[in-house]
């Protein structure tokens, strides 16, 4: 569908933290050596992300919103230990994930998708997993494993527009946001 009039173009954006570039090597190794195992494809590790709410595809014209959605969250730093691998049999990708996400990251999520309904965007309805999709298009399902542990600092988050390419998703970033506020009532 081509968009003559610009304002009716259609975009496919998610929000999502993007893993930090000193983690990229080892986890893309990972991510190769995972997907030769099960017969996926990797993700290449410059596209290694965890995504907080998927948006789907939406009208260009809405873009502002979706930024000030975003530029609306408030949030601190908080830390995700990548400590298993596994995978999602149905969709055949495997993941990495923590046996115990920051409770936080998953309050975070859940004031997103609040502001996004608040907002009027329809956004998918599935329970928030953390994770970050390391291969896709698995023959095989990983078993559960341990792995790691990898620390990510988490400190910001970001809009991505997914463009699916020849070879494979492209992500462009259209905004990027600190996770850096500190909690009032810190606890002691
Ligand atoms: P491709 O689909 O081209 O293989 P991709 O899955 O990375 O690549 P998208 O489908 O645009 O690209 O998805 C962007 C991000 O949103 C990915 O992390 C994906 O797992 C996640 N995602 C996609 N669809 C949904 C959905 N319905 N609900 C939740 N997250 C989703
Ligand atoms: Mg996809």
């Amino acid at each position: 569908m081509t968009a003559a009039h610009g304002e009716q173009s259609a975009v496919r954006v998610f929000y999502a933290c993007v893993l930090p570039l000193q983690l990229r090597p080892e986890v893309g190794e990972i991510a190769r050596a995972t997907a030769r195992r099960v017969h996926g494809r990797p993700v290449p590790a410059d596209n290694l992300h965890l995504t907080l709410a998927f948006i789907g595809e939406i009208a260009s014209s809405r873009l502002p919103t979706l930024i000030d959605v975003g530029a609306m969250q408030r949030g601190g730093a908080m830390t995700l230990v990548l400590d298993r691998l596994g995978g999602f049999k149905r969709a055949g990708v495997a993941w990495l994930g923590s046996s115990r996400p920051p409770v936080e990251l998953g309050r975070f999520a859940a004031a997103l998708a609040r502001a996004l309904v608040a907002a009027g965007i329809a956004r998918d309805e599935r329970p928030f997993h953390p994770h970050v999709t390391i291969a896709r298009r698995c023959h095989v399902s990983p078993d559960e494993q341990p792995i790691g542990p990898y620390s990510w600092g988490i400190d910001g988050f970001e809009l991505l527009q997914s463009e699916t390419g020849r070879e494979g998703a492209r992500y462009r970033r259209l905004a990027k946001w600190p996770l850096t506020i500190e909690p009032e009532h810190p606890e002691r």
